[in-house]
């Protein structure tokens, strides 16, 4: 079979729970659409055009990636792409109402696409890109978090907005 998978986020920046994530996934699926959502009620840090730049430099050893963008909803983005897959890690327990809320939300609206959660990474239980901003605008050390190739990149965004 030749399955297309989404994998969607707003990826504000990557870090490498995402990022285990996304490896994964392309070992399952022939074909990886990861696509930074545009339209969540998150304000972000980085532009989408930052977002999707960091995306193409830490999966460029990873062939059967594709980095997009997208302003619409995901049901909609994965019928276009015929996407048969929707891959979400799941952390813990406080991600499951939300990302089950959202897999039967999209199942609804697109019942060719099926959500498939991966089990997120013991080391990366507790990463989120929101922590990644706490503690890197705060100065803290953000290398266990984040890929080594965009950390100059981050850490450059995080010195124009600097908190404390
Ligand atoms: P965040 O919650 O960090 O802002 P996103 O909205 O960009 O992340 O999430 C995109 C996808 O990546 C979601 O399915 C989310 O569950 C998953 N994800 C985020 N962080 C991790 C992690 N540390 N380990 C596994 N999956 C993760």
């Amino acid at each position: 079979m030749n399955i297309t998978a989404v994998c969607p986020g707003s990826f504000d920046p990557v870090t490498l729970g995402h990022l285990d994530i996304i490896r994964r996934a392309a070992q399952m699926f022939e074909r990886i659409l990861v696509v930074v959502m545009s339209n969540t009620q998150k304000t972000a840090t980085f532009s989408v055009a930052e977002r999707c730049e960091m995306l193409k430099t830490v999966t460029a050893g990873i062939g059967n990636v594709e980095i997009e963008s997208h302003g619409g909803l995901l049901a909609d983005y994965a019928r276009e792409k015929n996407a048969k897959a929707i891959v979400k890690g799941l952390r813990a327990l406080s991600d499951f109402e939300y990302e089950f809320q959202m897999a039967l939300t999209n199942k609804r609206l697109n019942p060719a696409a099926d959500t498939v959660f991966l089990t997120a990474s013991a080391e990366n239980m507790y990463l989120s890109s929101s922590l990644v901003k706490q503690v890197g605008m705060m100065g803290g050390d953000i290398h266990d978090f984040v890929p080594e190739c965009i950390y100059d990149n981050i850490m450059k965004k995080f010195a124009k907005s600097i908190n404390y």
